[in-house]
């Protein structure tokens, strides 16, 4: 039996979207030995676990899980210093906001554009966290991931994770196959602010800018646009922004003059999902307690009781819709957790 060990407990408390969820078995988890208790204990008594953090990416579509296993892992220590570059290494459990303030705090430049997105350190490389132009590539060194099959520690380096737009290895190839214990990131003494977000530039113009100037006027654009899951249930967009080839855009563009769109440096066009799924109609849509919020149609809400697969069926019948309409299938960005 493994310390810590909690018996038929509510997830709500454990999810953004508060999707009311049982855990049949439940562990905190504070350090890599833990982990391995948890994972044996998983082991010995073939329960199928899930591994959660902050709870703010992922939704519950099963009414009972057999065994979650939430990362606390602590801990933030300097790995390198030189004239200009300080590294650090820090847990997984770490809250991602709490390491941002801790670096901006300090004027070290590199995350401040990425403030206050809610969640873990361990979770940032999952899906390459990103805003406001910046992602955690840009500041990535290493992380370190225990193997679920072996209990090895195995280091990944920038090229193993692999990381695209809100995707890195974790998600597709060794989905499922790695637990991250701590991540690296390189942070610069002399920031080169990225202030070409328009809003942001906007906030900042007549600003001195540094990391701090930066990180205020972030979180300041993020709580104006973005509804609040302690005050309502959602996990952030729901979907990642399509990428279409410049072809298909431009025909696009012939039946729908207004579409709105950004070049990429590969030549092809992203184009805004928010836009596509309020286009076909789903802006402020409810059903029962599933819906898609009245200002942001990128996010799918939780007006109270709505279940897991309440809010995946509404996501289902928004990508279909968007599928007729452009011809434009939308992939999830949260995790469904099956
Ligand atoms: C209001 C709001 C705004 C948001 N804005 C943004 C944004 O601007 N940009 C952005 O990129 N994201 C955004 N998100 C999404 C979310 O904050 C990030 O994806 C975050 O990194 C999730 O962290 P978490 O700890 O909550 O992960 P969880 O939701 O707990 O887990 C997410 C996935 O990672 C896995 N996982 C978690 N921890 C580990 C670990 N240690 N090892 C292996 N697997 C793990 C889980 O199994 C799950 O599949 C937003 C979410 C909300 C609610």
């Amino acid at each position: 039996m493994i310390k810590n060990l909690k018996r038929n407990i509510s997830l709500k408390p454990y999810n953004t979207f508060a999707i009311e969820a049982k855990a049949k078995y439940f562990t905190d988890v504070f350090s890599i030995s833990q982990l391995k208790n948890a994972l044996q204990f998983a082991k010995e008594n073939n329960f199928q676990f899930k591994i959660i953090s902050g709870g703010s990416n992922v939704l519950f579509v099963e009414q009972e899980y057999e065994f979650i296993i939430h990362i606390l892992i602590g801990g933030i220590e300097k790995t390198f210093e030189s004239e200009y570059e300080i590294h650090y290494k820090v847990g997984a459990g770490v809250k991602w906001h709490t390491f941002v303030k801790y670096c901006v705090n300090k004027g070290l430049g590199g995350i401040e554009n990425l403030s206050l997105i809610p969640g873990s350190v361990g979770a940032s490389p999952m899906q390459n966290i990103g805003a406001y132009g910046v992602e955690i590539k840009d500041v990535f060194k290493s992380l370190t991931a225990l193997e679920i099959s072996t209990g090895q520690l195995k280091i990944f380096s920038l090229k193993d994770c692999k990381f695209g737009y809100r995707e890195s290895v974790f998600k597709n190839e060794l989905k499922n196959k790695f637990i991250i214990i701590d991540v690296t990131y390189k942070l610069l003494k002399n920031p080169k602010f990225n202030i070409s977000y328009g809003a942001l530039s906007g906030l900042l113009e007549k600003k001195e800018l540094s990391v701090s100037t930066i990180s205020d006027a972030v979180i300041s654009i993020r709580q104006s646009k973005l509804p609040d899951p302690s005050v309502i249930g959602n996990a952030g967009s729901f979907f990642k922004n399509p990428e279409v080839s410049n072809e298909r855009f431009n025909k696009l563009k012939e039946k729908y003059p207004e579409i709105p769109s950004y070049n990429l440096e590969n030549g092809n066009v992203k184009i805004p999902a928010g836009w596509l799924i309020e286009t076909c109609g789903w802006k402020g849509f409810r059903k029962n307690d599933a819906g898609c919020h009245k200002h942001q149609a990128l996010v799918l809400v939780n007006y109270g009781s709505a279940t897991g697969n309440e809010i995946l069926d509404l996501s289902d019948e928004i990508v279909s819709s968007v599928k007729q309409k452009f011809g434009i299938e939308l992939q999830k960005e949260v995790n469904i957790l099956k």
